[in-house]
């Protein structure tokens, strides 16, 4: 037996969300979701229920993530217009700050419970 569920809510007040919701939290007015999928298994071995419960929560934050990827398509034209070794060097700083940021703007949490 494998129970699969996905829940969307507000990761300011915890209000549910509709799959697919974009905008603004109707109850807090603040953007910003949390997916969580909770799988929930019971497996019989022996004689003895054991079970397990895997929690993996999808942290977005759509604000570094826009950052991120803004940094990463204009880093090339800044070539066009820093030309020469300014140009080389801005491009560096700025895929050195993209590399940094990336991993931060998604951040997932996988939380495993067992019992027996
Ligand atoms: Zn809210």
């Amino acid at each position: 037996m494998a129970e699969e569920t996905d829940k969307i809510e507000c990761i300011h007040c915890g209000a549910g969300l509709p799959d697919g919701h974009t905008s603004p939290c109707p109850e807090c007015g603040q953007k910003g979701r949390r997916i969580s999928i909770g799988i929930a298994e019971e497996i019989d071995v022996a004689g003895h229920i054991t079970w397990e419960r895997r929690r993996e929560f999808y942290e977005k934050k759509p604000l570094v993530l826009a950052t991120a990827i803004a940094i990463t398509i204009g880093a090339p034209f800044l070539g066009l217009f820093l030309i020469g070794w300014p140009g080389v060097i801005a491009g560096l700083v700025l895929g050195g700050a993209a590399f940094w940021i990336g991993p931060v703007a998604v951040i997932k949490v996988r939380e495993i419970e067992r019992g027996g």
